[in-house]
């Protein structure tokens, strides 16, 4: 794979194969997926998607894990209802996240990510260890697929988040680092971030975003240039750490504004990559 190819993050829905028809198009090679509809993890479905997948000769990356129930509303709905860290959904998510591994595996993909949730900053707290253990046996399980498991940045400071690499312990755990997530939830400046995740960072999502205006809420994401990460400074300091993984454009509106805030991303992508010799 040439070095930063670029990317999407698609989901995969029934209007698929045209919008990948469009990526294809418009140049790249990448992409990560979420968690399909059920029907799409089973034939006949399932291997229609292979097939149109292995003949786009567009690379899926990685897939990301998301959960029934979850909500982004705000930093509360966040904490009560995201990822592996609501007990009451924990034991089945875990399941649902190896499923997820293994769909990724059938189309080829080496990384599997989910925003897990909040990490609690107190280690004694016991939604803390049982992260680490719904972690180690993810990872666990999914090292069996060849396959490694990103944590998607954004909920927790990087500091935080290296600590809790370390106490997980495994070596297919990894990082997915989004820099509009830590502006938008307010967790730190993404490029500083950078420099504490480098040696973890297995794939990116160039996203933007701005801060939040008030406590409790959650800032607004932009198109690519038009919020506060600032895309020159993420790549420049990326060709820095020597991170040379897909460069995956991700833009969380609906239908047709999507498609063109994917295309305009990678206009802007392209000229920045050309400015710094990347
Ligand atoms: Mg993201």
């Amino acid at each position: 794979m040439p070095r930063m190819p670029l990317g999407v993050m698609l989901s995969v829905r029934d209007d698929f194969a045209a919008r990948l028809a469009r990526i294809k198009d418009a140049g790249f090679t990448t992409m990560q997926l979420s968690t399909p509809p059920r029907e799409y993890t089973v034939d006949p479905k399932l291997g229609e998607l292979r097939s149109l997948i292995a003949r786009s000769g567009v690379n899926v990356t990685s897939v990301a894990a998301v959960y029934e129930g979850e909500s982004y509303a705000d930093i509360a709905a966040v904490r009560n209802t995201v990822g592996l860290l609501p007990r009451a959904t924990r034991a089945a998510r875990i399941e649902d996240t190896k499923r997820c591994a293994d769909f990724a595996h059938t189309v080829g993909a080496v990384n599997v990510s989910s925003h897990i949730g909040y990490i609690p900053e107190d280690k004694s707290h016991p939604d803390y260890g049982g992260l680490v253990s719904a972690l180690q046996e993810i990872c666990d399980y999914i090292r069996r697929n060849g396959q490694s498991f990103n944590l998607e940045t954004g909920q927790e400071t990087a500091e935080l988040l290296r600590e809790f690499i370390d106490d997980v312990s495994r070596e297919n755990l990894g990082v997915n680092f989004d820099p509009a997530n830590m502006i938008m939830y307010g967790t730190g400046d993404p490029i500083e971030a950078l420099t504490v995740l480098a040696l973890w960072v297995r794939g990116v999502h160039c996203k933007d975003g701005e801060w939040p205006e008030a406590p409790g809420t959650l800032g607004e994401e932009r198109p690519l240039g038009q919020g506060q990460v600032g895309m020159e400074r993420f790549l420049a300091k990326l060709k820095g750490i020597g991170y040379v993984g897909p460069l995956t454009i991700e833009r969380e509106v609906p239908g047709e504004q999507q498609m063109e805030d994917l295309l305009s991303g990678k206009k802007l992508l392209d000229a920045i990559r050309a400015k710094l010799g990347i």
